[in-house]
């Protein structure tokens, strides 16, 4: 029986998760063992960005990383959506004026000192004369003029440098792109040739946008978990029935304070949260939450503090963007955020965090028991609540309550460990599937012992299903006081013959006759 061991650096991470975007400053795979040891859960690879060939060796280098590390690193990959881009621009960008004339066109992929392209096709149906146009998240602002054949002629009022793939959004209008453009298509065939552990879905306005993606990736083999992008005003208008389709959602701040007045972003985010919250879905919330840092070596104020208000919000998971795909300090940057977040989540009230979710769960057995681990763990002062867990919603369920208790997920398909990377105070071991409910406590009591997360005395609380193995079925309860003794009859794992039928079977059966003589 192996010993179970979890590195020394895991016991001081966050319970908040942290989503690093990797890049040229990020992706080699010392780069990423960095990142994990400073707190780095789940590595995101923006496909809007570098080719196929790159992302791959980035991936090979996260599951290279994280083996080496031991322990479960998700890949999210980042999908473009029906979003449109500037298209290839000369390396060195086009420098535009204020009261110039300028044009977007929608076919050819050539550009010129006064015309560059917008991708996919489609803009000149997507705008009117009055519009402003918005490029590289509002850096370069323009008003349009006319609207012609595949040509929108516009006046410049902000200047600045274009560069190739820029976004270009349009406030107010919705696209009618169809949401799995080829470009997004590309991009979800690629996640399923590399079978990604989530897929973050930009441009989602409604589920059916979701619903869409979901079956294609189920259709060609995938099962990975859709996080919705929302970063449109009508996917905040649909956030209810989005967020039901989903299996979580990222507050994509970037795009969303071009979309919206930035002054509504705050009470967005805030309403964004709390309804992923109360339906027990993962919400990460995004982009410039340490921009400074892209440059120096520490934070400003006003960033750690939207950090911790992000993470007393009720936040899952914080993410880094461009401070880790291409800033000067991405391993500084992930520190702060980790240390941000530890000293954030001492503020948290875990009591009434536990009975305001018990307060909104429905009468399923599965929530009652989630429910009574983290209180009877609060009541006695739990050192940990293990979860046996086979496709992961067992300590989803858990953490979905947010317990002052670590959570340690006891988990046999890898797969369910990588999905439990962006979920809330869940530290994932890999462990045999028991056949008995008597091992299965001994084994929850000696994977919180040697992990370190009890010593001899203390209480856990470990919660399982049986039957044992069928998922979504936690029906089970026990407080545990450390050590749990060995079962007085055999260990056995699935697929393994019990030891006590094989020597029944051998005394049941005849020995060799002895000759008569
Ligand atoms: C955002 O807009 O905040 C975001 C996370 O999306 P992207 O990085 O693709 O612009």
């Amino acid at each position: 029986m192996d010993n179970y061991h979890i590195p020394a650096f895991v016991l001081k991470k966050p319970k908040t998760r942290i989503v690093c975007t990797l890049g040229p400053a990020s992706s080699s795979q010392e780069k990423i063992r960095s990142l994990i040891e400073a707190g780095m859960s789940v590595a995101r690879i923006n496909l809007s960005h570098a080719t196929a060939d790159i992302h791959r060796e980035t991936i090979a280098n996260v599951r290279a990383a994280a083996n080496d590390a031991g322990l479960p690193v998700a890949i999210l990959t980042d999908l473009p959506g029906p979003k449109y881009r500037l298209g290839t621009l000369p390396s060195e960008g086009i420098d535009v004026e204020a009261g110039q004339s300028f044009t977007l066109t929608s076919g050819q992929d050539s550009s010129s000192r006064d015309a560059v392209p917008v991708l996919p096709e489609g803009l000149v149906r997507d705008v009117q004369a009055g519009d402003e146009v918005l490029i590289d998240d509002g850096a370069i602002r323009m008003i349009v003029d006319t609207t012609r054949g595949d040509r929108v002629r516009c006046t410049v009022v902000d200047g600045g440098l274009m560069k190739s793939r820029k976004a270009v959004a349009v406030p107010g209008r919705v696209s009618h792109l169809p949401y799995l453009t080829e470009e997004t298509l590309h991009a979800l065939d690629f996640s399923i040739d590399q079978e990604v552990d989530f897929i973050g879905l930009s441009y989602i306005r409604t589920a059916d946008d979701l619903h869409r993606a979901r079956t294609y990736a189920r259709e060609h083999g995938l099962n990975a978990q859709l996080i919705a992008k929302i970063e449109l005003p009508q996917g905040v208008e649909n956030m209810d029935s989005i967020l039901e389709e989903a299996d979580g959602v990222m507050v994509a701040r970037g795009d969303l304070g071009v979309q919206m007045p930035f002054a509504q972003l705050p009470g967005v985010q805030k309403r964004l949260i709390r309804r992923a919250n109360e339906l027990g879905k993962v919400v990460i919330t995004a982009t410039q939450m340490l921009e400074s840092m892209i440059q120096a070596p520490t934070p400003t104020r006003a960033e750690v503090a939207d950090i911790a208000n992000a993470i007393l919000d009720g936040s899952d998971a914080v993410m880094l963007s461009a401070e880790t795909s291409i800033g000067k300090h991405p391993i500084e940057a992930t520190s702060v955020m980790a240390e941000t977040a530890r000293e954030a989540e001492k503020l948290l009230d875990h009591e009434i965090l536990v009975r305001r979710r018990a307060a909104r769960i429905e009468r399923h057995v599965d929530e009652a028991i989630a429910y009574s681990a983290c209180w009877a763990a609060a009541e006695i002062r739990a050192s940990a609540i293990v979860a046996f867990t086979e496709s992961g919603s067992t300590a989803a369920r858990v953490a979905a309550f947010r317990p002052q208790a670590p959570i340690l997920a006891l988990y046999r398909d890898p797969a369910a460990g990588r999905r439990l990377a962006l979920r809330w105070g869940v530290t994932s071991l890999e462990a045999p599937k028991l056949n008995s409910v008597p091992w299965m406590f001994h084994e929850a009591s000696r994977a919180a012992r040697e992990t370190g997360f009890a010593k001899d005395g203390d209480y856990i609380a470990a919660v399982v299903g049986m039957p044992i193995g069928v998922p979504g079925n936690t029906n089970l309860l026990r407080i545990i006081r450390v050590p749990e003794p060995r079962p007085p009859f055999p260990r056995t794992v699935d697929g393994e013959v019990p030891q006590t039928a094989v020597r029944r079977r051998a005394r049941a059966r005849p020995g060799p006759k002895k000759r008569s003589r």
